[in-house]
């Protein structure tokens, strides 16, 4: 077969313990799936999952070990970071029921759904799509994926991120409103799940800007941790 223009690369994240990678087929995000973090975007309470979809070409691998450059992105003045477990389902389906998802996972890893904030807020403001604000280059970051029997319970993880050192987010994972089963059994009601699917779960509270030269360090506990600056 040929192609009229190159075709774009196969976009992939490594797997620890092997040289074979995880082939990237989309890229889906939850919004607001911590109590905390829907209050202080002005929510409360438990709505349903919604999602949103990023460009696979959006990521940004960090490799263990590594400080990996991240490029302050066009048309914002508020560069917010939103710390994720990041889930790797490894056998498609549709119409997953929860108590199913975990057969559908190859790995956890850790990410962040970098946001233009200030764009996010006035595409909310006038009813309109918020891919400006989401679905820009650079905007997903992610470590190294950890296969599901390798990662031990990330339902009782610690999630974290420190900006220059100091603390900004700092959380729970068994915090998650929908937790990852009910994600996966919702998600794939909606779209039929692919394996190479990236599933950022939410983030906590204390979301906040960074500027160019901050340097970004995410954890969840169990996981390889990412470390990236702005540049
Ligand atoms: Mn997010």
């Amino acid at each position: 077969m040929s192609f009229v223009v190159t075709p774009a690369p196969q976009i992939s994240v490594p797997v620890l313990g092997t040289e074979a990678r995880f082939p990237v087929h989309r890229i889906y995000c939850v919004g607001r799936n911590y109590e905390e973090h829907a209050k202080e975007m002005g929510f409360t309470g438990r709505e349903p999952p919604f999602f949103f979809l990023k460009p696979t070409d959006a990521v940004v691998v960090v490799n263990p070990g590594q400080t990996a450059s991240l490029p302050y992105p066009t048309l914002t003045a508020n560069l917010h970071h939103e710390i994720e477990l990041v889930v790797a389902i490894g056998t498609g389906g549709k119409n997953i029921k929860a108590a199913d998802a975990h057969s559908h996972i190859f790995g956890y890893a850790v990410g962040l759904d970098m946001t233009r904030r200030d764009l996010q807020n006035e595409m909310k403001k006038q009813g309109r799509p918020w891919c400006i604000g989401k679905a820009f280059d650079h905007s997903a970051p992610i470590g190294p994926i950890t296969p599901a029997a390798q990662a031990g319970d990330v339902t009782a993880a610690e999630i974290a991120l420190q900006v220059n050192g100091q603390d900004r987010q700092r959380s729970q994972v068994s915090k998650l409103i929908w937790n990852i089963a009910e994600t996966i059994e919702h998600l794939s009601a909606a779209w039929e799940l692919q394996p190479g699917d990236l599933i950022y779960t939410g983030t906590p509270e204390g979301v906040a800007a960074v500027v160019a030269g901050d340097t970004l360090h995410g954890t969840v506990s169990g996981l390889t941790p990412i470390t990236l600056q702005v540049r």
